[in-house]
């Protein structure tokens, strides 16, 4: 199984980035699973025709004030199933006020693990969608536990999204102990300042020592799909959206 996670800053474009991957690599034949690590929920809103799934951790709420564990919980109430036939699942948050929001996403994706989920779909790529504001133990342990095998990081020419991308980028280095765990390179999402971007970017990722991926501009019709609840590389044109989606991930 290919297991693709995609770090950043928050708001920085990764749900909108791993949704279009899900969706391109789900045109090119394979089974894919998107999983939403980030408290906010909206990772795969955008698969689902606009609208927010279940959460994991809701249900395994849920389940605890049933008096049952996470075995209680079944699989098809957490895992939905897109209709163009992508799995879709949000880790969701701790309830506001209580719990740490690391914490959720260690569970939530233990849970995952343990009900065997990628088995019981016969998921060959999954995507995680990681928030990484903060890289705590919570947020770190897709890649701490090997969930993660080909990370990317989203930036863009803003500081803040950079000095992000170098915390996250610093984490991995330090947590990749698997031989088949690492940076897999940097993803720049456009904040329109391009000239900054294209002088910036690509230095910083040869200083991290991994590849400059992809250039995505900053586009309305990114935000016009999202609006309508669908991925660029679902509208018919314009063509070079899909050709930048699927040059990432060619590009390994
Ligand atoms: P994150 O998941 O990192 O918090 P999102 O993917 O939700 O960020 O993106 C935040 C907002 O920015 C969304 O409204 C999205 O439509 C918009 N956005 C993302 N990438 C682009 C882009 N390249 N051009 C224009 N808008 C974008
Ligand atoms: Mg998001």
């Amino acid at each position: 199984m290919r297991q693709i996670a995609i770090y950043g800053k928050g708001g920085i474009g990764k749900s909108t980035i791993a949704s279009n991957l899900s969706a391109a690599l789900h045109a090119m034949g394979h089974t894919v699973m998107q999983v939403g690590c980030d408290p906010k929920r909206d990772s795969t809103r955008i698969l689902a025709e606009g609208k927010f799934i279940p959460a994991v951790l809701e249900e395994h709420r849920k389940q605890l004030r049933l008096g049952k564990d996470e075995y209680a919980i079944n699989l098809d109430n957490v895992v939905f199933r897109s209709p163009s036939g992508i799995y879709l699942v949000e880790a969701g948050g701790p309830e506001p006020g209580i719990g740490c929001a690391g914490r959720g996403v260690l569970t939530a994706l233990q849970i995952l693990k343990d009900l065997k989920a990628f088995s019981t779909y016969n998921i060959n790529v999954a995507i995680y969608d990681v928030l990484g504001d903060v890289v705590c133990g919570g947020f770190s342990m897709p890649i701490r536990e090997g969930f993660a095998e080909e990370i990317y990081l989203i930036c863009s020419g803003g500081f803040t999204s950079i000095y992000a991308a170098n915390n996250i980028a610093r984490a991995v280095q330090r947590l990749a102990k698997r031989g088949d765990t690492g940076l897999a390179g940097i993803i720049c999402n456009s904040n329109a300042n391009e000239t900054v971007e294209h002088a910036v970017i690509p230095d910083f990722a040869k200083k991290l020592g991994t590849p400059f991926v992809q250039f995505v501009p900053q586009s309305p019709v990114i935000q016009a799909c999202e609006l309508e609840g669908r991925p660029v590389v679902w509208s018919t044109p314009p063509i070079h959206w899909k050709r930048k989606y699927f040059g990432t991930l060619q590009k390994r």
